[in-house]
């Protein structure tokens, strides 16, 4: 992994957050919204976003097709911040994008970087209108040896209320936008120096290195279901798998359902990435209580859906997440079911050891109980890796997105407030 982060001023913050790094800038669009001016964004925007905002910047029609080309050039291979960086377009056409647009993403309000190296960004998207304060959301990034992978939120919450997690007891505010789950994308490659054709180290940061690739996965695995959020996932999708820019390949993109079975087919057919399915039990009755949404769709349609899913094939098998829960789903009798009821799908299952948040009515299973659980998978014929909790520390594991954010984003101004202070030179 070439990208790296050149070193930013750092500031202790005790125990819970190991590293905060400085935070918060105001993005040209929060300035128009507080300011009462609409700024269109245009990092994360779809072709056709871009072409009708070449069109209210007066570019004929003729010529828009190759005006659109360049920006998302600029745009997403490249990673460019500000319009003056684009020397192929002509200073009066870059001149009234500026006017009218922004390429800001969304505010970093804290950048935590745990021990093991995980990272999560709280940001904050700009007001959509004048009374939104504007939502706040976070994304993971978690390096490994063979990849880099990005977890993405694409709601604000999640309205699904799984009893195990902690995103599903917040209130839905609302769904992210395609821009917005693409601008989680383009800030963790700004702070990895991540664009393959960088204009410019951002914020000192060193770019990476012509095909090493920091971020080589998404896993849509953040806050939120995103088949409840269908539209704008396929969106974003299409503007991170473009080969023109993002380049990330649809195999390396994972969307994971707690079971929206009736969209699954949808999803295969229209985004044909990887598909996730948070099993979690092997009965309809524990299930109901663990993933509410199973009483909509309970297994039997839920493994029907599956069994349809568009692309799946032993050479490309879809992953069942299992948290592992200490006294509730966790028995030898339990893994044979599991095993029985996913016979002959093209599966791989993910056993996730369950991350305790503040209040949380569970307790992960212990090591050895995971382990006989996985030997049982596994001898059954399937790959059953023990996901190793990442960024515990800094509760960026699975299902403890947004658990500390209120505290962290008051103890991360605070920090800011005293660095600026500190190091005005
Ligand atoms: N809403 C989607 C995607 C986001 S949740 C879904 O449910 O699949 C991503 C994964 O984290 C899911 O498998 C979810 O079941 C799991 N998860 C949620 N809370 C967890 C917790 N406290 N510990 C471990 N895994 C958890
Ligand atoms: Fe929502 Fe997924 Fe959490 Fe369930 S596990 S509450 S669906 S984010």
């Amino acid at each position: 992994m070439a990208g790296r982060l050149a070193p930013v001023r750092q500031l202790s913050v005790g125990r819970l957050f190991p590293r905060v790094l400085e935070a918060r800038d105001m993005t040209p669009a929060a300035t128009a919204a507080a300011e009462g001016r609409a700024s269109v964004r245009l990092a994360g925007a779809t072709r056709a976003e871009l072409a009708s905002a070449l069109a209210d910047a007066g570019v004929p029609e003729r010529e828009r097709n190759m005006r659109v080309s360049q920006l998302w050039h600029w745009i997403y291979h490249r990673g460019a911040r500000d319009f003056s960086a684009m020397r192929n377009i002509a200073r009066p056409l870059l001149d009234a994008l500026a006017e009218r647009c922004t390429l800001a993403r969304p505010e970093i309000v804290a950048e935590q970087v745990s021990a093991d190296g995980t990272r999560k960004w709280l940001l904050r998207m700009p007001p959509a209108h004048r009374r939104d304060k504007g939502a706040e959301i976070e994304c993971v990034y978690i390096p490994e040896s063979d990849r880099g992978t990005l977890c993405v939120s694409s709601q604000v919450g999640c309205t699904l209320n799984c009893t195990f997690c902690h995103t599903g007891t917040m209130p839905l505010v609302r769904n992210l936008t395609a821009a917005e789950i693409v601008g989680q994308v383009l800030v963790a490659r700004d702070r990895l120096g991540d664009f393959p054709g960088g204009v410019a180290p951002t914020d000192g940061l060193v770019p990476s290195g012509e095909g090493v690739r920091a971020v080589s996965n998404v896993v849509f695995m953040g806050m939120g279901e995103p088949l409840y959020n269908f539209e704008a996932v396929r969106d974003a999708i299409a503007v991170m798998t473009d080969g023109d820019g993002l380049s990330l390949s649809k195999r390396r993109i994972t969307v994971s359902t707690s079971g929206v079975a009736p969209e699954m087919a949808r999803l295969g057919a229209e985004c044909g990435t990887m598909l996730a399915v948070s099993l979690h039990a092997t009965n309809n009755r524990l299930r109901d209580t663990l993933v509410p949404l199973n009483r909509k769709y309970p297994i039997e349609e839920l493994l029907q859906a599956c069994r349809f899913y568009p692309g799946a094939s032993n050479a490309r098998r879809m992953t069942f997440e299992y948290v592992m829960l200490k006294g509730i789903n966790d028995t030898p009798a339990e893994a044979r079911a599991l095993v029985r009821l996913l016979k002959g799908l093209p599966a791989k299952i993910n056993l996730i050891p369950f991350n305790p948040w503040p209040g949380s009515p569970y307790e992960c299973s212990d090591w050895e109980t995971i382990e006989r659980f996985s030997e049982i998978v596994f001898n059954a014929g399937y790959a059953s890796p023990v996901r190793t909790p990442r960024g515990r520390d800094i509760l960026a594991a699975c299902g403890q997105l947004k658990s500390e954010s209120e505290k962290l984003r008051a103890r991360a101004r605070m920090m800011l407030e005293e660095s600026l202070v500190v190091g005005q030179d």
